[in-house]
């Protein structure tokens, strides 16, 4: 009889087993890689190897069955070798230049685009919603699928100015959500809470230490020990609700998408950025998000039509000004672009204890 496979809790593995043979021997020792065509990388080694990479867009939450034909797909078309970047894209490694159309043709017929490289529009990252966590807003991922299906054609070429790195969030203190274009829900109404279950769901001191603005009072509510919010100080952030679900923040018409950009996580040729508010109260309208869709389709192809050759969308946005940005992108200005919050000084809880 077979023994059950045990877990191994040794944290992140060892790199070097999964390497590709051609990746092991000249570990460290590339002379220098290209792109041959959208979706493909070629690294040469200084001993002459090489490696050519197909990249291919994924939905991202796969099923058991996805998965096994993705590997199929590994087994026959190239040569057992696979890795997922951060976005979710699928690569294969094979090391011969033979190998790469089969393997290209074969994807393309299951429905699986290549592409994702350069100045692209790669996969978007996002965050786990409703499969893995708790207190999503939105289902992230169905988003993004939607979007992507809109956005397939600039996946698949690199005529952006730049890359364009995407990502949805579906809280709004969130595990995601920093990019040159970035889609997060954004709660608009306080908590409700349900005074009946706080005493027996939530710890009171850690909720009250979570809220950033110290908004959150212990208070007796019918007898029983719960909480109150301040709603004038209340800055609809989300973050007393995954302690203590009876405060809760979802709502299906004021928690909605607020969009977001000019982001930029790394340091190649500028600084990084924080992303900045472009469209708030996006309709958060299953199953498609079109909304969101117009939203990003529009400002998008400004940035394709007017910024120079690899600026970043916030570079651009930067350059021409926020107000030219506005007029050409066609989103409106409103009043909610405006940060003009004083009270940060005063309630902001700045400290710097670890809180859980
Ligand atoms: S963004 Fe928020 S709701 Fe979504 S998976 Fe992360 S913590 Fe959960
Ligand atoms: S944690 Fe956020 S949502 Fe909750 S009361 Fe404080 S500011 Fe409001």
């Amino acid at each position: 009889m077979s023994q059950p496979r045990m877990p191994v809790e040794c944290g992140v593995p060892e790199i070097e087993p999964y390497l590709h043979p051609v990746m092991k021997k000249n570990y460290g020792d590339w002379k220098y890689h290209n792109r041959p065509r959208p979706g493909v990388l070629r690294h040469v080694a200084n001993s002459g190897d090489e490696i050519w990479t197909v990249r291919a867009g994924t939905p991202r939450q796969m099923d058991v069955t996805m998965i096994r034909q993705l590997m199929d797909i590994c087994d026959e078309f190239a040569e057992g070798y696979v890795r997922f970047t951060s976005r979710s894209n699928i690569e294969y490694m094979v090391s011969e230049e033979s190998k790469v159309q089969p393997l290209i043709d074969k994807l393309t017929a299951e429905g699986y685009p290549i592409g994702g490289t350069g100045n692209s529009v790669s996969m978007i990252a996002h965050t786990q919603g409703w499969l893995h966590c708790d207190i999503p807003g939105t289902d992230a991922s169905g988003a993004v699928k939607a979007l992507m299906d809109e956005l397939i054609y600039e996946f698949e070429h690199e005529e952006m100015p730049n890359r364009v790195k995407i990502t949805t969030s579906c809280c709004q203190i969130n595990c995601g959500g920093q990019g040159d274009i970035a889609i997060n829900i954004q709660h608009t109404k306080p908590p409700k809470i349900n005074h009946d279950l706080v005493a027996n769901v939530c710890e009171r001191p850690t909720v009250v230490a979570r809220c950033p603005v110290a908004a959150i009072r212990p208070a007796m509510v019918n007898g029983k020990p719960s909480l109150e919010v301040d709603e004038r100080k209340c800055i609809c952030c989300g973050a007393c609700f995954p302690p203590c679900p009876p405060m809760q923040i979802n709502d299906p018409e004021h928690s909605n998408f607020a969009v977001w950009v000019g982001g930029k996580n790394s340091n190649a040729r500028s600084k990084p950025t924080f992303h900045k508010l472009v469209a708030s109260n996006v309709p958060n309208n299953p199953p498609r998000w079109p909304e969101v869709a117009d939203v990003v389709k529009q400002i998008l192809s400004a940035y394709k039509e007017d910024a120079k050759d690899y600026e970043r969308i916030g570079e651009w946005a930067e350059r021409i000004g926020w107000g030219s940005f506005f007029e050409k992108t066609g989103l409106p200005f409103t009043k909610y672009h405006i940060d003009d919050w004083r009270g940060a000084r005063a309630t902001l809880n700045a400290s710097n204890h670890v809180r859980f």
